[in-house]
């Protein structure tokens, strides 16, 4: 388990996960982010890193960027960052490969946040790509 993830309120862990599941965080994102298991598939690792700018989970952000394209300054970049953002929803749009027997993946979602008390609507095309088998964001299409 990681330092950041013990950040979490208990009560917490049986609301609704934030990234929009109609599932319970407990049942949801929360044992990736304990490290507990990994996500299966592409999208669950998109929606484990939505829910994770969402809890500020800086570590678990890094970890599952690939390595391949995680820069050097990630963890500066996201302390930076992180805290100016409030996010308020998620919507998959698609969906190509990123299942079970893939090694790579693609997902086309919508998510709202706030910035600074600004309402945003941020467009992506993430690209994934697995890492001695687990899956990895491995960057944006835009
Ligand atoms: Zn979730």
């Amino acid at each position: 388990m990681n330092s950041s993830s013990n950040k979490i309120p208990r009560e917490r862990e049986e609301s609704l996960c934030p990234c929009k599941s109609r599932r319970s965080y407990s049942d949801c994102c929360m044992p990736y982010h304990h490290g507990k298991s990994k996500p299966p598939t592409a999208e669950k690792l998109m929606r484990s890193r939505y829910s994770a700018y969402f809890f500020r989970l800086i570590d678990y952000l890094i970890e599952t960027t690939h390595p391949e394209t995680r820069k050097s300054d990630l963890r500066r970049e996201l302390e930076d960052s992180i805290h100016y953002y409030n996010w308020a929803g998620l919507e998959i749009l698609s969906t190509s490969k990123g299942q079970k027997e893939d090694k790579r993946g693609k997902v086309e979602f919508e998510v709202i946040c706030f910035f600074e008390n600004e309402r945003q609507e941020l467009y992506e095309h993430s690209r994934f790509k697995r890492y001695k088998g687990a899956w990895k964001y491995l960057d944006a299409k835009g």
